[in-house]
This record gives structure tokens, sequence and C-alpha cells, in this order.
């Protein structure tokens, strides 16, 4: 069992596959030249396997596929497949834009719900967003993925003056279609730019909700991250994960592993521990993920206080977002 010194056991294991992408993000991605990890750094798709089977050993009964866009490493059939038979949950983050290569795959390894991330329902906006045109095939996915009987989560950053003004066409779109939105807090990673009067918090994401609509709040589970919501009549749901205004790391059950495969034990954690060196070497794994999962701090690694305002980004020590693994 992996618990860390305030009584968090650690059951979700989130898997970064890769740190490439062929979408441009600006809040995860750094404006500067980025330069992807080279193939031979990148953890091979058997080393994969053998530190998911370390952690599935401890308690881990949760596996989370992510990057960058998990969808375009090129063995990724295989990947998913065979993650699919270590009998746990086994769910995936992507962008949407390569869904339909890999329906099959995520059907045969018994994945039966997707997060998808889509900011915007305008397709002018996303190109903005995202520095690529890739809208319709995200919303064809979408489709794809309902049609098909998975359960459809969508993820939305929201950011100030950005795509803000959808809050309300987003929440319309859960009237018909059994989609869940969840509205994301906009949080600072490494060269993101990131600037405390770009976030709409929680509260504010409500607020707007409750202008239009009646909303019930939902119950969560223990685990959850987000605040769940369901307007009257409406078929889908939404929420919104906020890990800024109100962080929920008293219940955390996740660790990561990057692309590179370095433990995370939180995402603003700045300590890694290099499994994969470890694993290359033949050294023992798991004294090294107990030391990590030891070593978690209380919240937000440590990093900045739960008053998002008088965050300095300067002082924070992190990757970007597209290296962790969101
Ligand atoms: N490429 C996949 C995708 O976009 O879904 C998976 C990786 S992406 C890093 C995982 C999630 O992190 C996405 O939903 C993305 O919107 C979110 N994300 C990235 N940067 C973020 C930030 N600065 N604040 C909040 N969420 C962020
Ligand atoms: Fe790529 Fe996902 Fe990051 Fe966008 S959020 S740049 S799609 S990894």
């Amino acid at each position: 069992m992996l618990k860390d010194t305030h009584q968090r056991i650690h059951t979700y294991l989130r898997i970064s596959l890769t740190d490439n992408c062929n979408l441009r993000c600006f809040y995860c991605m750094p404006e500067e030249e980025y330069a992807f990890m080279p193939q031979q750094r990148l953890m091979q798709a058997d080393e994969i396997l053998q530190l998911a089977k370390i952690f599935v050993a401890q308690g881990v009964n949760k596996i989370r596929l992510t990057g960058g866009e998990p969808l375009v490493r090129k063995d990724v059939a295989a990947i998913i497949r065979s993650l699919g038979e270590l009998g746990v949950e086994l769910t995936i983050t992507t962008n949407g834009t390569r869904v339909h290569h890999f329906i099959e795959d995520l059907v045969a390894a018994g994945v039966r719900s997707v997060n998808i991330s889509l900011d915007t329902l305008q397709e002018d906006t996303f190109t903005i967003l995202t520095r690529r045109n890739q809208f319709r095939v995200v919303k064809d996915n979408i489709r794809l993925l309902l049609d098909r009987g998975f359960t459809v989560k969508v993820n939305v950053v929201v950011v100030k003056g950005l795509n803000d003004r959808e809050i309300l066409d987003f929440i319309a779109w859960t009237q018909d279609e059994p989609v869940h939105i969840r509205f994301i807090e906009f949080m600072p990673f490494d060269g993101n730019k990131w600037q405390s009067d770009k976030l709409v918090t929680w509260k504010e994401i409500l607020e707007i909700a409750q202008t239009r609509y009646v909303v019930q709040p939902l119950e969560n589970a223990v685990h959850d991250t987000c605040k769940k919501y369901r307007v009257d009549g409406h078929t889908g749901t939404f929420a919104v994960i906020s890990t800024m205004s109100a962080p929920f790391c008293s219940s955390c059950n996740r660790i990561r592993l990057t692309a590179d495969g370095k433990i995370k034990n939180c995402l603003f954690s700045e300590e890694e521990t290099d499994l994969l060196q470890a694993l290359r070497t033949g050294e023992e794994v798991l004294p090294l993920i107990e030391k990590s999962i030891l070593s978690k701090h209380k919240e937000l690694g440590g990093q900045f206080s739960k008053d998002f305002t008088t965050i300095d980004t300067s002082h924070l020590h992190n990757r970007s977002m597209i290296a962790i693994g969101g």
C-alpha cells in the first residue's frame, strides 16, 4: 500500500506516454521553442508495463494515460492493450484529434471513460488557443465516443477574456447530450505566463451558470477533484476542478509518472525520482516509489499557499504541463 505521512493512500497512477503533441495550447506548452524528449529518454512500452505492474501490486487500481498527447505515440495501441490486461480501471486524457484511429484499441482494453480536452465551441477560437485547426475532428470524435457508449468528460481550461464567455454554451451542450463538462481553473506551470487575474474561479463559474440555470449540486466521491452539478432536466452534467481556489489535497490519491520515467508525487512537486534509470540499471524500484510517496507535501507540492492571489510564479520550480502529464 502506498501511504504517505498524511495517511493518504495512493491508488491512482497517471502515466504520461510522451511530451510530444500535435496541438500547441498556450497554457500547457512553454512559449519559447520547446524541444521534445528524444525517443531513447522515453519509457519504452515494456518498461511502462513493468513499472505499472509494480504500482498495481501496491494497490493502484486506476491508471490514466496522458501526455503530451498520448495518441501521437507510435506504439500507443500496444501500450493501451497491454495495460488493459492489468485488471485495473484504465482511462485516457486526450485532445481528441486521433481518437478515431484507436477506438477499437480503447474498446478492446476495456476503457469505458475518456477525457477530451476542448476549451471552446468556436472553431476560430480553437485555432487561436491550440495554434492548429482541428476543431471539427475533435467534435466528430466526441460524437464517435458517445455513439460507441463511452462516458465522455470534456476538459475546459477557463481563461479570463479568452473562453469564459462560453461557460453557458458549454452547459447548454449538456441539455440533450450525455457529456460531462469539467471546467478547470487555470494553473501555473513553467513558461505558461500564468497570472492570477486570468483565473476564473469555481465560485465565479458557478455564479455565471446560475445566471441562466437552476443548478443542483451532485454528490462527490471521496477522491473526486471536482465539484459536480446538474442543471434540472439536463442529460449531462458539469463540474469545476478548483485546484487553485479550493484545493482538494487532503483526499489526494494520485501519483504521476512522467514520460521519461520520473515519479512526481504531486502535480506541483519540484522533487522527482527517476524510476526508469533504476529499472534500466537493475536497481530495486519499489523502495524509490515508497520514499517518494513518504516525502509528499501536505498541499500543493509545498510550493504555494492556498491564496492563489499571492502566488509569485518566479518562485515556482516545476516542469511545464506538457512535460509533466496532466
Ligand atoms: N493532450 C492531452 C489533452 O490535452 O487532453 C493530455 C495532456 S494535457 C496536459 C491534460 C490536461 O491538462 C488537459 O485537459 C489540459 O487542458 C490540462 N491543462 C494543461 N495545462 C493546464 C493549465 N495550465 N491549467 C489547467 N489545466 C491545464
Ligand atoms: Fe497538447 Fe494537451 Fe498540452 Fe494541448 S493540453 S498542448 S493538447 S498536451
